[in-house]
C-alpha cells in the first residue's frame, strides 16, 4: 500500500489565470469583436454542458459533490439570456436534420445540455429555459429515474464528507489518508478518490463504493433531498414543453469499463426504457463520465447500431458535425467558478477560455 499526499484540485492556478484574462478581455470590450472575427473564420457548433443548477453554488450544509453545481439560478438565468442574445440556440433534432441533409449550421449555432438528471434541472433550470423560450437536452440515467436512488459517485463524495471514521484505507486506489476535519479538506480528498477510481474497471469501482458503505454504515437510500433524480412525470412534462431528453446509460457506468455484453445492455436498455416512457424515439446519448477513457470504438459502434444518431463526450471543445465526429461530439463544460466575464468569454472564444478537459469521474 502506498501513502499519497492529497492535493487540492479545486483551484489549479491555470484556472485562475484563465479567469483573470477573461476579465481583462471582457473589461476592455475585446470579447465581442474577437468573437465576430472568429465567426468569420469558423462556423462550428457549441454545446454547453451543465450538471446541476441550485439556488447557490455553495449551499449551506451541502455534503454532496459541490463541483457538480454548474451555476446558481441567478447566474444560469444570466448565462441563458446571454446565449439567446448573442448566439443561435438550436435543438439537437434541428442540428441532426441539417447534418443529415448535408446543410451547413447557421453561424453561432449553440446547444444546451445537462447530464445526469438531477431534480434541480426540473425545479430550477427548466422554468428559466421556458421563460426565455430556450430548449435544452437532458441526458438521464434511466436506472436512477426508475429507482430514485442517488448516483454512486455522488454517494461516494457524500460518504467521505460525512463519515465519522478517521481514516480512509483504499489499497485498491493506492491511497491511505486521514479524514480531514474540514469540509474543504474532505472535498479535496473526495476529488482525489474520484480521480483514482476512474482507472478501475466497473466491477472494482462498484465493489469499492459498496465496501465503504458497508464499513462506514452509510447506506445509499432513495430520496435524499440534496441528491434526487427527476421522475418520469417531470421528464414528460419537460418534453411536452419543448425540452429534449437523451440517454446517459442505465446506471451511469463508464461504458468502456464494462464487458461487451454489459455495455451493450446499458446502451440498449436505456434507449428501450426512454422510448417506452417518453413515447418517442430517443436519438442522442451522452457517455457517462465522457472523458477519453469512458468510451471507445466498440462503444461508439454499439451506440450507432442501437439507433442513436448522435452522441456527446465530455471532452472540451467545439465541433463541426461530420460523419466521424457525430458520435464523439465535444462540449463546453460550465463550472461553478465561472463568473459573468469568464462565461461570456468562454462561450465566445472557447479556444482561449474553455475549461480544460478533466478526466475525473464527476465529469459528464
Ligand atoms: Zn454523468
Amino acid at each position: 500500500m502506498t501513502t499519497s499526499k492529497v492535493t487540492s484540485t479545486a483551484a489549479a492556478s491555470g484556472y485562475g489565470q484563465r479567469q483573470q484574462l477573461a476579465r481583462l478581455c471582457h473589461g476592455a470590450r475585446l470579447v465581442r469583436p474577437l468573437a465576430r472575427l472568429r465567426t468569420l473564420l469558423r462556423d462550428d457548433l457549441r454545446i454547453l454542458a451543465y450538471h446541476r443548477v441550485l439556488e447557490s453554488v455553495e449551499p449551506a450544509g451541502f455534503d454532496f459533490d459541490v463541483e457538480l453545481i454548474s451555476a446558481s439560478a441567478e447566474r444560469f438565468h444570466e448565462q441563458m439570456a446571454f446565449v439567446r442574445r448573442r448566439f443561435h440556440p438550436m435543438r439537437f433534432d434541428e442540428v441532426m436534420a441539417l447534418f443529415e441533409a448535408g446543410r451547413r449550421m447557421p453561424p453561432r449555432a449553440i446547444l444546451i445540455s445537462f447530464d445526469d438528471g438531477y431534480d434541480d434541472n426540473h425545479r430550477i433550470a427548466f422554468p428559466i429555459l421556458k421563460d426565455l423560450g430556450l430548449s435544452a437536452m437532458f441526458f438521464v440515467a434511466t436506472g436512477h429515474i426508475d429507482s430514485g436512488a442517488p448516483y454512486a459517485y455522488d454517494w461516494l463524495v457524500h460518504m467521505i464528507c460525512t463519515t465519522e471514521a478517521t481514516q480512509l484505507s483504499a489499497p485498491e486506489l493506492g491511497l491511505e489518508a486521514a479524514l480531514p476535519e474540514s469540509l474543504t479538506g474532505r472535498r479535496a480528498l473526495a476529488n482525489e478518490v474520484l480521480d483514482r477510481l476512474k482507472s478501475l474497471h466497473d466491477g472494482a469501482q462498484e465493489a469499492f463504493i459498496a465496501r465503504l458503505e458497508r464499513e462506514w454504515g452509510i447506506w445509499r437510500h432513495v430520496g435524499h433531498v440534496n441528491c434526487r433524480p427527476m421522475s418520469w412525470d417531470q421528464l414528460r412534462e419537460m418534453q411536452g414543453a419543448g425540452m429534449e431528453i437523451g440517454s446517459h446509460g442505465v446506471g451511469h457506468r463508464m461504458l468502456a469499463k464494462l464487458s461487451l455484453a454489459q455495455m451493450a445492455e446499458e446502451v440498449c436498455e436505456s434507449k428501450a426504457t426512454l422510448d417506452r416512457e417518453l413515447g418517442t424515439s430517443v436519438q442522442v446519448l451522452s457517455y457517462p463520465v465522457g472523458g477519453p477513457d469512458a468510451f471507445n470504438a466498440q462503444v461508439i459502434e454499439t451506440v450507432r447500431q442501437s439507433g442513436f444518431r448522435m452522441a456527446c463526450s465530455y471532452i472540451a471543445g467545439t465541433d463541426t458535425v461530420r460523419p466521424d465526429s457525430r458520435y464523439s461530439l465535444r462540449r463546453l463544460p460550465v463550472e461553478r467558478s465561472m463568473d459573468t466575464a469568464w462565461f461570456e468569454a468562454m462561450v465566445s472564444l472557447p479556444e482561449l477560455f474553455g475549461y480544460p478537459t478533466r478526466s475525473r469521474l464527476r465529469a459528464g
